[in-house]
């Protein structure tokens, strides 16, 4: 038996079927009509921490931006880290063509702007090369991915969904599956105990936000006050697109055959941001049409226990709810 059926048949009908306040994101798995996050109000995640895991320096911007800026303005410490350095640049069209140092480069310099933009507090290149990260070590990557964890101390994190259908770029399922394994290695204590003697401790990961190609959606984020960070941040993403300068490049474009779109405005900046926002964000336009808000993302959410788990956080809830002190 897997353990997310495990948990559910506990609560399905047994003892722990009280907890249902706390087992509501494990139910959330299983429910039919995915569990929509709303705007909080204040900073009720302070003290919090997220990772936001990318292959490439446009995953992060354009899969999940709008949630990890949420998410920092609710009070998370953010980090971004990049697997690969960017060197195969993009399809034709998109970004700034450029030689394969033009594009470590280009990519370096706006992966950095990236974080600054959704407010993160640093960012890691871990410099693998682009396209190539299908026979890189993969216990090299955990490795490296838990010693972050445990640094950072990492509560949540956002990827690509190790378990996804339709993804062709090996560097995604890649750097996905060594999350997968270091969210649940990072918390044991047998796993590389020389990091120990470093100063680090034990920490699991057990929240997570997948992004997909083809997703299963489990959670939808209603991201319509973080969609000009979103935005802003593709706009960085100049090197490799899909936004960085499209809309300017159009616009100098229909100068040169002597039309202009009123959407792109009088000014390069604005015809980057309003092209982003017309064309790269008609996906979370779309969805957030789909599920009744303006603009939304979408994730495979594993919640806390739901896997890996070695101790059921439930339990603890159970105990501290109904210990009684001994006579
Ligand atoms: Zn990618």
């Amino acid at each position: 038996m897997i353990r997310r059926n495990f948990i559910g048949n506990l609560i399905a009908g047994s003892a722990l079927g009280p907890l249902a306040g706390s087992a509501r994101e494990v139910h959330e798995q299983s429910s039919a009509a995915p569990f929509l996050e709303r705007p909080v109000t204040g900073q009720p995640h302070k003290g919090k921490v997220l990772l936001a895991l990318q292959a490439h320096s446009d995953d992060v911007p354009l899969e999940a931006a709008g949630t990890v800026a949420k998410l920092i303005e609710e009070g998370y410490t953010g980090y971004l880290v990049r697997a690969t350095n960017d060197d195969m640049g993009d399809a034709p069209g998109l970004g700034t063509p450029g030689t394969i140092g033009e594009n470590v480069l280009g990519n370096e310099l706006d992966t950095a702007k990236v974080a600054q933009v959704l407010g993160c507090e640093k960012h890691f290149d871990l410099n693998y090369s682009n396209h190539r990260m299908a026979d890189v070590s993969l216990n090299e990557v955990i490795c490296r991915l838990i010693f972050l964890i445990r640094l950072l101390k990492v509560d949540t994190v956002f990827c690509w969904d190790p378990w996804a259908h339709d993804e062709e770029n090996p560097d995604h399922y890649r750097v996905a599956k060594a999350v997968e394994a270091a969210c649940w290695m990072a918390g044991r204590a047998h796993d590389y105990p020389e990091q120990f003697a470093a100063g680090l401790a034990p920490k699991e990961v057990q929240d997570k936000y997948y992004f997909a190609r083809r997703p299963e959606i489990t959670r939808v984020v209603d991201i319509s006050q973080q969609i000009d960070k979103k935005v802003e941040a593709n706009r960085a993403n100049q090197a490799k697109g899909p936004g960085g300068h499209l809309g300017s490049r159009l616009q100098a474009e229909l100068a040169s055959r002597h039309q202009r779109l009123p959407l792109l405005g009088d000014d390069d900046a604005t015809a980057d941001r309003n092209y982003i926002k017309e064309f790269v964000m008609a996906h979370n336009r779309e969805l957030g049409r789909q599920y009744g808000v303006e603009y939304a993302e979408v994730f495979h959410y594993v919640a806390p226990g739901a896997s890996g788990a070695d101790r059921d956080l439930r339990v603890d809830a159970y105990v501290k709810e109904h210990a009684v002190s001994l006579k």
